[in-house]
């Protein structure tokens, strides 16, 4: 008993002293440890979420999908080459979007002095430069999904909008009609020089390019070209707003948010316009 008792007595004596000196050595290690994260924190910030993989990111050309694209776009095709679509993040109402939304109907002529950055494409046609990259890209997913878009107008001068009405002036007086009568059936099919949509250079007549059916071409337009900022712009059952005949095959740019609102409403540009003006 006694001897127990001492030993329990001399171990309770030793023990603070292991305590200590277990606390100590813990205390050293402690203070180590902030000194060596301390030491080290500068240099990578506390949040620790991979800056340097975030910093790459933004710096990578590639990866800036705003900006026009970095490499050469070949100035004869406007389906192979892939393009980042830049989509717009602003407003329409904005100056800077204006032009996406310019009316231009028989009500509404082309400015006066009006002029257009144009950008060549194959077959002679033209666009307005900045509808390239999602035109090209709109053309490249059509082409994915086995429908295959040929551009048959795009953009006129009103010289040239000037020689299509007088073609069809005379081919209607070839067939017997009076000239004020050829005139005003032509006025039907081909608007006045200063009215056409084509002008703008945003304006596209499509078709199939292999196939004498247009249809699965212009329904799959139809179904996506909002994707790319373009709508249909003669839509049927509009024929009285628009002062146009329903063609499936002309499509107008007015930019990505414009488009899918107009598309989603089934409103056409005239009436969206009216609407957003009020
Ligand atoms: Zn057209």
């Amino acid at each position: 008993m006694n001897q127990y008792h001492y030993h329990n007595s001399k171990k309770k004596r030793k023990d603070p002293l292991g305590i200590v000196l277990a606390l100590l050595l813990l205390a050293v290690a402690i203070l180590l440890i902030v000194y060596f994260v301390r030491s080290k924190s500068p240099a990578s910030p506390e949040t620790g979420d991979q800056p340097a993989l975030s910093q790459q990111t933004t710096t990578d050309p590639q990866a800036s999908g705003s900006e026009t694209p970095s490499r050469p776009l070949p100035s004869t095709e406007v389906q192979t080459t892939p393009v980042t679509t830049a989509a717009p993040t602003t407003g329409p109402a904005t100056d800077e979007n204006a032009w996406k939304l310019l009316l231009v109907n028989a009500d509404h002529p082309l400015p006066e002095g009006f002029t257009v950055e144009l950008k060549a494409l194959r077959n002679g046609h033209h666009v307005d430069e900045r509808i390239y990259p999602e035109l090209q890209q709109m053309f490249d997913d059509a082409r994915s999904a086995g429908i295959y878009p040929l551009i048959n107008e795009s953009f006129r001068t009103a010289e040239r909008q000037q020689q299509i009405l007088d073609k069809y002036i005379a081919k209607y007086e070839a067939a017997g009609m009076s000239h004020d009568d050829a005139v005003t059936k032509a006025l039907t099919i081909v608007a006045v020089p200063g009215t056409s949509e084509h002008q703008l250079g945003l304006a596209l007549d499509i078709i199939a390019e292999y196939d004498s059916d247009n249809n699965p071409t212009w329904n799959w337009l139809q179904q996506n070209c909002w994707r790319y900022g373009f709508i249909l712009r003669y839509p049927k059952g509009k024929e009285e707003i628009t002062g146009i005949d329903y063609e499936p095959w002309h499509f107008r740019y007015v930019g990505v948010p414009t488009a899918e609102e107009i598309t989603e409403s089934g409103l056409c540009l005239e009436e969206y316009l009216e609407k957003l003006n009020r």
